[in-house]
């Protein structure tokens, strides 16, 4: 069941380069998101506010397949009329981020809450990698500059309201050859939602990359680490592949000055110099985790590895 959205993608993708109806007004919303439990990490997107501006295109075969005109808030909606199969997917009940006591140790294998890491989800790698979170935003083409002046290639885990609100960055990413991959529709906690809810995050995420660039992703990074098997086997279905992380640079801490850009770039030399290797977390959506990406990339060296070239050389990064 799980091909019918792909190949309905694809199908009307290719279909409906004609007329689309004029963009909708500005649909402000007001974004303010958790912290997370993982020691804070992924959170730079706690700032006090978003406004979320639809600039990408909605269009006509996603109505056809949504009954829905322009793109959702944060909060999108299961689609019921995509049938998808929940047959199978296992039981283990909500939890809210720190609330680990709701979980069940190795058997939901929560990476939020216990680090635990599933059989296929990617977590290392045999190179020091960057990846970037949380974009795309005003802030990234700064970032996109520098690494095609400096030929380089990383992995960018986007939200689908931010390609909402910057298809034409989206674009780029895309052009410029980088790895693209979901960070989910809203930045959700997935474990403390329903099947139907989860589905909805990964699936309008999936469908607003390829409405904006022609692309479906093959992997996917949960905000705050919000991962158990529950989830694994949604994302599953959908065709994605777990990416989390081992290599924290606590870049958003860079925003409220809670740690300075030197404490920051001392760590990567430390990693660099005793040989570590691993994926960076780190995020495009500041101009402070811009700037200390680019940093970051100095320090690290050349390497164009990305996510998909973490478990082989070569692995298409895309459905
Ligand atoms: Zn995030």
């Amino acid at each position: 069941m799980r091909l019918i959205p792909v190949i309905a993608a694809l199908l009307f993708a290719t279909c409906t380069a004609s007329k689309l109806p004029p963009p909708p007004p500005p649909d402000l919303i007001n974004y303010d998101p958790d912290k997370d439990s993982l020691g804070a990490s992924d959170a730079v997107i706690h700032r006090s506010n978003i406004f979320i501006h639809p600039r990408a295109e909605f269009p006509q075969w996603l109505t056809d397949i949504t009954g829905l005109h322009q793109w959702p808030g944060l909060d999108a909606p299961y689609v019921s009329g995509m049938n998808f199969d929940f047959t199978g997917i296992p039981q283990f009940q909500q939890y809210d981020q720190r609330h680990c006591e709701r979980t069940y140790g190795i058997n939901s294998c929560s990476f939020d809450c216990g680090l635990c890491v599933g059989h296929n989800d990617i977590r290392h790698c045999h190179r020091l990698v960057q990846t970037f979170d949380d974009g795309p935003t005003a802030d990234t083409p700064t970032l996109l500059h520098y690494l095609k002046g400096a030929n380089r290639k990383v992995s960018f885990f986007v939200l689908g309201i931010q390609v909402v609100s910057f298809p034409e960055v989206f674009r780029s990413m895309h052009r410029e050859g980088h790895l693209l991959a979901t960070h989910t529709y809203g930045h959700t906690h997935l474990p403390s939602l329903t099947n139907e809810q989860i589905v909805a995050q990964l699936q309008w995420s999936i469908w607003v990359m390829n409405a904006t660039a022609g692309v479906i992703p093959r992997f996917f990074r949960p905000p705050f680490g919000g991962v158990d098997n529950r989830v694994r086997a949604i994302a599953e279905r959908l065709g994605l592949t777990v990416v989390v992380w081992d290599l924290d640079t606590n870049d958003w801490r860079l925003n409220d000055q809670s740690r300075s850009s030197d404490e920051i770039y001392g760590q990567v030399r430390v990693w660099k110099n005793n040989g570590v290797k691993g994926i960076m977390l780190e995020h495009d959506n500041t101009l402070f985790t811009v700037a200390a990406g680019i940093e970051i990339a100095e320090i690290v060296g050349k390497t164009d590895y990305t996510v998909a070239d973490c478990n082989r050389k070569g692995t298409p990064w895309y459905q």
